[in-house]
């Protein structure tokens, strides 16, 4: 029988999965924490504390700075220190609140035991109130506020929940390793988002380099089937391992055979995709109150003697962890937060984790070496290995040309910047950084069209009025 995979372009990269068989582990809490305002898609979050305020862990620092926005809590207990600006992993300012850490007192009602609570909650107004409380935004690299994807606008319904378990991304292992050691809890979180969205299937779908995993949830899925009809509905998917099957836009493709067309919204087609930790988030926020403050990171690399999966709390400096593990190793080249084909190379180890952080990668010089640039050769593997059905070549000619109006004309838009593109190309043409800036500038350009139009549309309905 065929593997299910997505149907247009992808690569083979080598997994290089190589911390997967480092378990979870809590990482001692750092002696102060910088927790950033901006940690989610949409407007940052406005502070509630004042300097010299004493804070517990678990409690709301910032609310909400707008529909599209999430709540941040403290990740520590302890006295906040300063609120300003601090820079990021790429070096500019953002705001943060920073707490020098005193002890671990916890906000009261806060079940830090492993017991788990697998009676689903009924109200999915209430559900998805508990959501938005404990701050769970997407943690499979959007960090979207879960609280508003579960909230389908009018007229869209969703038909299936698509849990994502892929983590096609090389070298990360961290949603590996959650499946395999809170499984329950994913499952759990699986049937609380099935219920607050009201849809009756879920695929947790999960790629078939993880056979240990897919053979896990399968068996606690028919656990849980067994004792209560909450989790009828909830199925396990294998996927063929290809990159990048876990992209919101392919992983529908490979389970629904639905295409989210240009500029759509997994819910147009019926979608609504959460990763894996976006559902322990979500089983932590509504069966134990326990609001999204730490995450877990793969720490890994070739030249990295200390592989590692840490349970981090939000806000702790890249340069604690990486000390924690025996420090930078001589032979490292580049870090980057993430993997190596979507993730950001860092340039301060100073910064500090986010919620979305999932993976901190040492390379060495000879990994991050590029092949000189020769001339586009007009093979097509660039558009061959792409999943959208782009032409890198071509955006790559239009962006040196500055003509945006063809750019947008041929979707460069679309592109989710997985670098299939830049990771086939025979002649090292550094095809996705012209692709970024491109996409940036067509981006802008449709943004400040559409805020145009709709003052020219309150204007005319203003005239009117
Ligand atoms: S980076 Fe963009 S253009 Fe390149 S393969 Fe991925 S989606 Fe296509
Ligand atoms: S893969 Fe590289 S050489 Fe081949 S068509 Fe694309 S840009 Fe040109």
């Amino acid at each position: 029988m065929a593997r299910r995979t997505f149907s247009i372009g992808g690569v083979h990269p080598n997994d290089a999965k190589i911390s997967r068989n480092c378990k979870i582990e809590t990482l001692p809490t750092p002696p102060t924490v910088y927790i950033a305002v901006a940690q989610h898609i949409g407007a940052p979050a406005k502070p509630v504390v004042a300097v010299g305020d004493k804070v517990k862990a678990g409690q709301v620092i910032a609310e909400p700075g707008g529909f599209m926005s999430a709540y941040i809590h403290s990740s520590v207990s302890g006295t906040v220190k300063s609120i300003g600006p601090r820079k990021d992993l790429s070096g500019n300012n953002q705001m943060v609140v920073e707490i020098a850490v005193e002890g671990d007192e916890w906000m009261e009602g806060i079940d830090r035991t492993d017991t788990l609570v697998t009676e689903i909650p009924q109200d999915p107004k209430a559900i998805i109130e508990k959501i938005k409380l404990g701050g769970v935004v997407g943690l499979g690299g959007a960090t979207f506020p879960t609280h508003v994807k579960l909230s389908p606008p009018p007229g869209k319904k969703c038909e299936m929940l698509i849990i994502n378990g892929c983590e096609c991304e090389p070298y990360l292992t961290s949603d590996f390793r959650t499946l395999l050691e809170k499984g329950e809890q994913v499952v759990v979180g699986t049937a609380i988002i099935k219920k607050a969205l009201g849809v009756d299937m879920a695929t947790i779908a999960i790629e078939d380099n993880k056979p240990e995993a897919i053979d896990h949830i399968t068996k606690v899925v028919a656990e849980m089937k067994a004792k209560s009809s909450d989790y009828a509905g909830i199925e396990v998917m294998s996927l063929m391992k290809k990159y990048p099957e876990g992209g919101e836009k392919q992983l529908i493709d490979a389970v629904m055979h639905r295409q989210v067309k240009s500029g759509g919204l997994p819910i147009d087609v019926g979608a609504v995709v959460d990763n894996v930790c976006t559902a322990l988030a979500v089983y932590e926020a509504v069966q134990k109150n326990k609001p999204l403050v730490d995450n877990s990171v793969t720490v890994t690399g070739e030249c990295f003697p200390h592989q590692a999966n840490l349970l981090v709390r939000v806000g702790t400096p890249l340069s604690y962890i990486i000390d924690y593990l025996g420090g930078v190793p001589a032979d490292a080249a580049k870090v980057i937060s993430g993997g190596p084909m979507m993730g950001k190379a860092i340039a301060n180890l100073d910064a500090a984790t986010l919620k979305g952080t999932g993976g901190i990668l040492f390379l060495t010089e000879k990994q991050t070496r590029r092949m000189p640039e020769s001339s586009c050769i007009r093979c097509g593997k660039c558009a061959d290995a792409c999943p959208m059905g782009l032409e890198p070549f071509l955006l790559n000619r239009l962006y040196k040309a500055g003509n945006t109006e063809a750019l947008e004309a041929n979707a460069v838009q679309d592109c989710i910047m997985c670098g299939c593109c830049l990771y086939s190309c025979p002649a090292g043409i550094p095809l996705l950084d012209a692709i970024s800036q491109a996409r940036g500038q067509v981006m802008g350009i449709m943004k400040a069209r559409a805020a145009a139009a709709k003052a020219a549309a309150e204007a005319a309905k203003a005239k009117t009025e």
